[in-house]
């Protein structure tokens, strides 16, 4: 494909990384640490649940037949607690006070609550309340059944999930491998986070950037620390990265400047380059390779750029991997509150700060300058509003496409006074 000076557009950027990557081989991870991971097989139930009828509440099993009027004087058997097995079948005019969860004994149809009964003496109980078939009642089975598939392959293991799992008693599950991720810095300026001040220098920003925003999928990555803009130290941590990492994350020289080496160093070390310039503000400079061993994202040294693509492409990348069904973020519609300017011939990511009006619609404010050095307006930010190629402009009261941040979902308790 090619495309013009401004590079590929946004959505075909996407597709074409979603369609050369795809998920990784199967491992077993025990149920305590398969949150957010993704299962690799289909699961069925190996018996009903629950196991037999049960009530749903504390108070008496009944024949719905004995209570149809009340108030009625019953003989009461025996007291049965969760798990524990019935003793005794009730015949007419018999009732067995019962615990929430325990068996119903041979013969009850339904529960009378607690609160509906009138204890009398001895082990007779009057009842106020009647209780029609099946009142009160989770029927055998009502959760599973024996050889229903319960969860199918692609499940995410969100902690509902891993609850049912643990009701199947699944002691190791098979997941999808998560992706082995590292993170190389380059520029000749960068001061690592341990070195000394140098006032000639700018502190790495974006291998601890990237590196949270790897954690917040549930991988850890290895960082492999800064190259210099130098060919063969460059090209030492470039083998380093595509050696142990399924997808290698590269920020920084991939620009026009005379330094800027890392394309051709991959292109040396065997990476096939996909695209290498997106349509797109900020990361223009956003370069997508494969190789046998795994992926690389040529990512901008802008901290802005690099967080913004690792948003749109890397993240899909990275769940797609994982074996996750839904790999791109959540989109919403919001009103703009303050006019912008956007780039005219490019896709434009504005970093917005999200709200809600009285009607609980989704209102967009710009987390002040959007220089892509700027990291505060990352920081701040909800969402990535998406201002389309064309426009060069948004006026406030302008309904926006916004890409939703990982704490886009919280917002002040209501109990704080404030519904944001
Ligand atoms: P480059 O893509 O190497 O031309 O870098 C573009 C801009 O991003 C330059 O101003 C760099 O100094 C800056 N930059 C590159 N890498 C980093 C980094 N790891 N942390 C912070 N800023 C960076
Ligand atoms: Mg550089």
């Amino acid at each position: 494909m090619v495309f013009d000076e401004h590079g590929w557009p946004v959505d075909a950027a996407l597709r074409c990384v979603l369609e050369t990557v795809s998920p990784l081989g199967i491992e077993r991870v025990p149920l305590t640490r398969a949150r957010g991971r993704v299962l690799a097989e289909d699961l069925c139930a190996s018996r009903d649940l629950p196991p037999s009828a049960v009530s749903m509440m504390d108070g008496y099993a009944v024949r719905s037949t004995d209570v149809a009027t009340v108030p009625v004087g019953l003989a009461v058997t025996e007291e049965i607690c969760a798990g524990r097995q019935p003793r005794f079948a009730l015949a007419a005019g018999q009732c067995a006070r019962i615990m929430t969860g325990a068996p119903l004994p041979a013969g009850a149809d339904g529960v009378v609550r607690v609160e509906g009964s009138r204890r009398l003496s001895g082990d007779q109980v009057e009842l106020l309340e009647s209780a029609s078939i099946g009142h009160h009642v989770r029927p055998q089975g009502d959760s599973m059944r024996a050889g229903d598939v319960v969860m199918q392959a692609g499940c995410e293991l969100v902690p509902g999930a891993i609850g049912v799992l643990a009701t199947l008693k699944v002691v190791q599950v098979r997941v999808h491998r998560l992706p082995r991720v590292a993170i190389l810095s380059t520029g000749d300026e960068l001061e690592a986070l341990d070195a000394p001040v140098d006032p000639l220098k700018i502190p790495d920003a974006n291998s601890y950037a990237l590196m949270a925003q790897v954690q917040a999928l549930g991988i850890e990555p290895d960082l492999l620390g800064i190259a210099p803009d130098e060919p063969v130290a460059l090209q030492a941590a470039l083998a380093r990265g595509l050696e142990i990492a399924d997808v290698l994350l590269v920020s920084g020289g991939f620009s026009v400047g005379e330094h800027d080496y890392v394309q051709q160093t991959l292109q040396a070390l065997g990476v096939k380059q996909h695209f290498g310039r997106i349509a797109m503000r900020p990361g223009h400079p956003l370069m997508f390779g494969s190789h046998a061993g795994g992926h690389v994202f040529g990512l901008p040294g802008n901290p802005v750029s690099s967080m913004v693509c690792f948003e749109l492409f890397v993240l899909p990348a990275l769940r797609r991997l994982m074996g996750h069904r839904r790999v791109c973020r959540t989109e919403v519609r919001a009103r703009l509150l303050e006019p912008i300017r956007t780039h005219p011939q490019r896709t434009e990511f504005v970093r917005v700060r999200l709200t809600r009006d009285d009607e609980g619609r989704w209102l967009a404010r710009p987390t002040g300058a959007q220089g892509s050095a700027l990291l505060q307006s990352m920081m701040l930010a909800d969402g990535l509003l998406r201002a389309p190629v064309g426009a060069g402009g948004l006026a406030a009261g302008d309904e926006v496409r916004v890409h939703l941040l990982d704490q886009a979902v919280f917002r002040v308790a209501d109990t704080f006074g404030e519904h944001t």
